[in-house]
């Protein structure tokens, strides 16, 4: 299948700061992708040349097999970001706004009406129709930038940050939104710095760091491959005769406690129990560690990703 979103070695300097130092990046048509790093990564340089903001130096970018400069038109219609900056239209209302915006892709009033409706409804945002941008909340901004992205009703949904400066409560309910739009078949490109949004929502993930893909996988496949993940368990009183019930895991046994390396806790637990059981030992308490992908960029970089 030909994917969503194809980068292939893509270089760009400003003038003496190299932001990109050759990024490969394939993103499959339905996935839930994100570009991790912490600030000055390359991620924003990255999508703007995807969608034609900024200039590359060298290399491809492909949307559906398409190449973003020579099929612009094209591509950039598959597409709807929803931008770090918020934009300046303090003289139109909101409801003019994104009928401008669907109007920019070729999209009449009339046939745009319905889609602009429902993000008002969905966004929370039916009450500010008539307002001025310069009149909402930070959140409300922020929502705002995702209606626009949204409006046309594109395939691919890049969110640059969508909730960088948003308060808990906020960020949860666009997680859960973005998750909405996920599960109808859109494709995400997300750039964070928050690990938590990338464990949470991504499919994939590619660490990025000084315009480099450091590595890439599934969160899983990466949280794993720093095996600091297990289940610490303490019994109500030592048993001696523990080996037999346990064989084939990776433990230690001191006294009561017994620690099980693990890649996959929550997974394997049931099945510790029940052999717990079957050698008469009662459990008194369990706590199950799983590595962060905040471990992967520490093993990868040195330094944690906000630092
Ligand atoms: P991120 O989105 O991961 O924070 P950016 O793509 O914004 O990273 O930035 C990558 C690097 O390029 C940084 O060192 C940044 O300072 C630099 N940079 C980005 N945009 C410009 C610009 N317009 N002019 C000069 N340097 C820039």
């Amino acid at each position: 299948m030909t994917p969503a979103i194809k980068i292939i070695d893509l270089k760009k300097s400003y003038d003496d700061t190299v932001a990109l130092k050759g990024i490969n990046v394939t993103i499959n048509d339905g996935s839930f992708f994100g570009l991790l790093g912490p600030n000055g990564a390359g991620k924003t340089t990255t999508i703007n040349i995807l969608t034609g903001l900024v200039n590359k130096d060298s290399g491809h970018t492909q949307v559906f097999g398409m190449d973003t400069e020579k099929d612009y038109r094209y591509t950039r219609s598959k597409i709807g970001i929803s931008a770090q900056e918020f934009s300046q239209d303090w003289f139109f209302n909101l409801e003019q706004l994104l009928f401008f915006q669907a109007g920019y892709f070729g999209i009449r009033k009339k046939d745009a009406k319905h889609k602009v409706d429902e993000l008002f409804l969905r966004l929370g945002l039916e009450e500010k129709r008539n307002s001025r941008l310069r009149q909402l909340s930070g959140g409300m901004k922020r929502r705002f930038q995702i209606a626009k992205a949204l409006v046309h009703d594109p395939q691919i949904i890049i969110l640059d940050e969508p909730t960088a400066g948003v308060d808990v409560e906020l960020r949860h309910e666009l997680w859960e939104y973005f998750k909405e739009l996920h599960n109808d078949g859109k494709t995400i490109l997300l750039t964070t710095h928050y690990i938590e949004e990338a464990e949470k929502l991504c499919d994939m993930v590619s660490i990025i760091n000084n315009g480099e893909v450091m590595t890439k996988g599934s969160p899983k496949e990466l949280m794993d491959s720093q095996g600091k993940s297990g289940i610490t368990i303490h019994l109500s009183e030592s048993n001696t005769n523990l080996k037999k019930f346990l064989k084939g895991f990776t433990y230690t046994q001191e006294d009561t406690r017994l620690h099980f390396t693990i890649r996959d806790p929550e997974g394997v637990l049931p099945n510790i129990i029940q052999c717990l059981a079957k050698a008469g030992s009662h459990i008194s308490s369990i706590e199950t560690s799983r590595s962060s992908l905040e471990d992967v960029f520490l093993s990868l970089t040195g330094k944690g990703i906000n630092e």
